[in-house]
């Protein structure tokens, strides 16, 4: 066969030639702008060759510091397409943390949004490396700004070469993106993807059995492209010519639920804190939502009456995926197999709430001290992956030792199998609860409570415990009709016939919201912290 390789700037080139009429439909501080991919190809071009007129070379970084939208899509492929590496920064972490980032990566240049300029302002002096900063902004004029030397995105494009040649003559096996996880502890850890990486995860969103990304689709990447390529959904739909639309700046629920109305959305992507965001919208307001064929949900457990609520009160069919910064991030995907689909609606229910089934191209093991566990579905043990999109190690960094080893990414998530092979996610290995000896998942315990009609988001945390290390305490946040409505002892009383009585919460505490990770994931870090003495002695 053609040893061809597998490159990024060839799925826009794929767009440009047969789906040059084809829609990205986005939103910016200004308002919903809608471009071709011709148009997008052609602007991907100009700036492509803007890079190499700033002294971009081959391998160096090129940083971004922004929203969903069309001006990001077209660096996703100009950076890769003259053979620089993509580097997407997560707009919501700690500036010291943004300035550790920016300086280990080593960027050149760095693309910022016009309202996040204040965030990058503020830590400009610390960051050493980059030669440029290019604003993008829908202004004629650059807006005020403290950082120095400052390009205008548009300008730069209009003095570009629309018929820039993406590099071919680049090893598939290079670098073309970057993203830092946001470790709970240290410093972010970097994750490199080369070209022969994204390209085959690309093929794997649109498999029948995976997400099934497909021309026909109208998709939405509700999750950031600062987070894993925002699921590597604008690579594989530029790629498959699929219609985009990116929600841009400090969307709410209530933006998502028009967008998807507005434009028929089909295929929509985000993490769970999301969707219970859009289900409580849903619930108030009246939107038609018929156009979607699937909510793909991931980078935390999909409550289990979270999915139940989609599909029959609305008639939203649900897609729980798992994956992470290190596996490009699509590594399992929960569908039901062909032969369960006559199970009753609970039992289906329950498969399609697990994390579901390796996506092919990968493989899998989980491992506990005594060796590889029994599908039984009751074992436990820590997952570990490989295959052509998990990465190989962190990028100059002493802890890949720890998570790569003998050929295995060790994920830290710890896994149950059953015979079909479906995994479930019991919990992190840092968020599961050691009481008394024995193991309790947090996860089982938040989807009972999520079931809840009241419960609006819960999230599960260790506290420390005398007698027995550590007891679960479970924080709540009542969906707004029933506040003050609702007791603790009734949300006990709810849980209570579902678990075995140890594992039931020694509190219930009320909060007005839950801390967020950057990426929108319950902090329970911080909930540790704000209940490391909330001291439940029975
Ligand atoms: P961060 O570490 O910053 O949260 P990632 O998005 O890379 O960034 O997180 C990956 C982790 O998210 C996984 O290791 C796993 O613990 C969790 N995760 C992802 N998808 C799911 C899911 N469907 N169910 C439960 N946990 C998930």
């Amino acid at each position: 066969m053609m040893n061809v390789p597998l490159t990024v700037g060839s799925l826009l080139e794929r767009a440009e030639k047969f789906f040059p009429k084809k829609q990205v439909i986005s939103r910016t501080l200004s308002g919903v702008q809608r471009f071709s991919y011709k148009e997008i190809g052609q602007r991907t071009r100009r700036l492509a060759s803007a890079l190499e007129k700033l002294g971009i070379n081959r391998g160096d970084r090129v940083g971004t510091f922004a929203w969903n939208h069309h001006r990001h899509l077209e660096i996703y492929f100009a950076a890769p397409g003259m053979g620089a590496v993509l580097h997407t920064i997560n707009i919501r972490l700690a500036s010291e943390h943004v300035t550790y980032i920016v300086n280990h990566a080593e960027d050149k240049v760095l693309f910022v949004d016009e309202d996040l300029l204040p965030l990058l302002e503020r830590v400009k002096d610390s960051l050493s490396s980059i030669k440029a900063f290019i604003i993008m902004t829908d202004k004629d004029e650059l807006p005020e700004t403290s950082l120095t030397p400052a390009y205008s995105y548009e300008q730069l494009l209009s003095e570009g070469d629309p018929e820039f040649e993406f590099v071919k003559d680049i090893d598939e096996n290079a670098p073309a993106g970057m993203c830092y996880t946001s470790a709970t502890t240290g410093n972010p850890k970097g994750v490199v993807y080369s070209h022969r990486g994204i390209v085959l995860h690309s093929y794997a969103m649109g498999m029948v059995d995976t997400t099934a990304l497909s021309e026909s689709d109208v998709c939405l990447p509700v999750v950031p492209m600062f987070h894993a390529n925002a699921w590597g959904m604008p690579f594989a739909a530029t790629w498959f010519g699929t219609t985009q639309v990116l929600p841009g700046p400090q969307f709410t629920p209530k933006l998502i639920a028009e967008l998807i109305e507005q434009e028929k959305v089909t295929l929509t992507a985000g993490v769970p804190t999301i969707w219970l965001g859009l289900l409580n919208e849903l619930e108030n307001g009246s939107y038609d939502t018929s156009s979607l064929r699937a909510i793909v949900c991931g980078g935390s457990a999909a409550p289990r009456g979270m999915i139940k609520a989609f599909e029959t009160k609305y008639k939203i069919p649900f897609l729980h995926a798992y994956g992470m910064t290190e596996t490009t991030p699509l590594a399992t995907v929960s569908r039901l197999k062909s032969y369960q689909t006559s199970l009753n609606e609970e039992d289906m229910l329950d498969i399609r709430s697990k994390q579901g089934l390796l996506v092919p191209g990968l493989e899998m093991k989980v491992v506990s001290a005594e060796g590889e566990i029994k599908w039984d579905g009751n074992e436990m043990g820590e997952l570990l992956l490989r295959g052509p999109w998990i990465a190989d190690e962190y990028y100059n960094d002493e802890r890949s030792k720890d998570a790569f080893r003998d050929g295995w990414l060790y994920t830290g998530d710890v896994a149950t199998v059953d015979e079909e092979g479906v995994i479930k996610l019991v919990d992190r290995t840092k968020d599961l609860i050691k009481s008394g000896g024995e193991w309790i998942s947090s996860v089982d315990l938040e989807n009972a409570l999520m079931a809840h009609e009241a419960v609006f988001e819960a999230s599960v945390v260790a506290v420390p415990h005398a007698q027995w290390q550590e007891r679960p305490i479970a924080c709540v946040v009542l969906k707004a009709p029933y506040k003050d409505k609702v007791d603790k002892q009734e949300i006990m009383d709810f849980i209570a016939p579902q678990f075995a009585k140890w594992w039931l919460p020694d509190d219930i505490i009320f909060m007005e919201e839950i801390p967020k990770t950057s990426v929108g994931k319950f902090l329970k870090r911080a909930l540790r912290d704000q209940l490391k003495d909330h001291l439940v002695q029975n």
